[in-house]
């Protein structure tokens, strides 16, 4: 009698993954400007406040708010102040003409924007048409960062956003973990390059293109060593070529148990392997161990089913934050939404389904027609996973939980 073994959860093998990372350690000083998609290896503090000076958020005119409360001065214009340049002190009963960006006048604590004011011909008088209150359109000294505060923390992936706040303290260069770096093949006897004729029973390895695509966007140095016949000799070859100098090797197909399926005995001649049987759809299963290697740590060692749907989802729940995590990147599960079905899914899987599904222009989200976990059109048709629960069904009206791509690609 053969006992089956229970099928291990999505969340239970992501938290094995994880657990099992060793974090890159090494660091590396790269300009600011080339910094993009990197991970933060340590806390930065900024040495000045943001904005520097008190500065105006408006082009108008900065004035003495007691100068203004008849709501109709008439004042004469003693200076102008375009941003850049330091003005002089303001003189009580006159306004200076100032410009978005500039520095307050000493003297002056309010800008009363154009729109407001109405200047003569020759631009030496204005009538200010408003009572400013003080304060008004000021941008305070250190509204935006006060000097010695932490504004980014370490483990944390440089995006514009970051890059742009890093060079607002003036950061010409950060310290980031050095670069992940990941060795990829593809196994079977049946793939082709794109640009060469197929062959009765070959297939295009779009796998290739995929995963490459995905571990470019997570700022991974990739090295490609193709596609890899369907012989133990030919895999365990790869294997080896794989390891050295790499932190991970990623590779596709050959991971079920069938005669033409070599990556588990292969992986156990070169290193440790830990077979998985996920209870996950489309990508049921998964291996997962390390490659021996003599002159460096061992690699760790990822395979991946070859139906392209399966790939890139298990890519997602399992590769990708176990990149984050050796990149030394702070991994946060990602965000699932509550969101209205618009379809039914009446004879749900015992499995943990991710079915492909995009928003309408109702405010629900439609199903992909074709779950197949071949067909690679879903994938682009959709604008996310829906992550069922085992054995949920589905019917018109319910809420059902949604991560967008966005919350896993890149
Ligand atoms: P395997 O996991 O090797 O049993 O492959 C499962 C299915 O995925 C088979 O139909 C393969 O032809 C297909 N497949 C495997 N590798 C790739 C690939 N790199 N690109 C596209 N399809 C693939
Ligand atoms: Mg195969």
């Amino acid at each position: 009698m053969t006992i089956k073994k229970p099928m291990l959860s999505v969340q239970d093998a992501c938290d094995f993954l994880l657990n099992a990372v060793r974090p890159i350690t090494a660091i590396e000083r790269v300009p600011t400007l080339q910094a993009n998609g990197r991970v933060l290896a340590q806390d930065q503090a900024s040495q000045l406040d943001v904005p520097p000076m008190d500065n105006t958020q408006m082009d108008g005119y900065a004035v003495r708010a007691a100068d203004c409360v008849s709501g109709e001065a008439v004042l004469a214009v003693s200076q102008r102040i375009p941003a850049g340049h330091v003005g002089l002190p303001l003189a009580a009963g006159t306004v200076a003409r100032i410009f978005t960006g500039a520095l307050i006048p000493q003297g002056a604590d309010a800008v009363v924007m154009q729109e407001q004011c109405e200047a003569d011909e020759t631009g030496s008088r204005v009538t200010v048409r408003t009572s400013p209150q003080a304060g008004e359109w000021i941008r305070r000294a250190g509204e935006d960062i006060k000097s010695g505060s932490v504004i980014l923390s370490a483990g944390t992936r440089l995006r514009a956003q970051e890059l742009g706040l890093a060079a607002s303290v003036g950061l010409a260069d950060l310290p980031v973990f050095r670069k992940c770096r990941v060795a990829v093949f593809f196994t079977g006897d049946e793939l082709t390059m794109p640009g060469e004729p197929l062959k009765p029973g070959a297939i295009y390895n779009s796998n290739r293109f995929m995963l490459r695509g995905l571990l470019e966007q997570l700022g991974c140095e990739v090295t490609d060593l193709g596609n890899v016949p369907d012989t133990l000799e030919a895999t365990r070859d790869a294997l080896r070529r794989a390891a050295s100098g790499h932190d991970l090797i990623v590779t596709s197909g050959g991971v079920s148990v069938g005669e033409e399926d070599h990556i588990k005995p292969a992986v156990e001649a070169e290193g440790r392997l830990n077979m998985w049987q996920i209870a996950l759809k489309p990508g049921k299963p998964l291996a997962f161990g390390e490659i021996t290697c003599t002159d460096q740590r061992d690699a760790f060692f990822i395979g991946l089913p070859g139906n392209p749907v399966s790939s890139f989802v298990t890519f997602l729940l399992f590769v990708r934050p176990f990149i984050l995590k050796l990149q030394g990147a702070v991994v946060s599960p990602p965000r699932r939404y509550m969101v209205r079905a618009d379809f039914s899914w009446a004879k749900p899987d015992r499995r943990n389904e991710f079915l492909r599904v995009r928003f309408n222009d109702e405010g629900g989200v439609s199903l992909f027609p074709n779950q197949s976990s071949a067909v690679l059109t879903s994938t682009v048709w959709g604008d996310g996973l829906l992550d069922n629960p085992p054995g949920q069904a589905i019917a018109p009206g319910d809420l059902v939980r949604f991560i967008p791509f966005n919350e896993l690609l890149a």
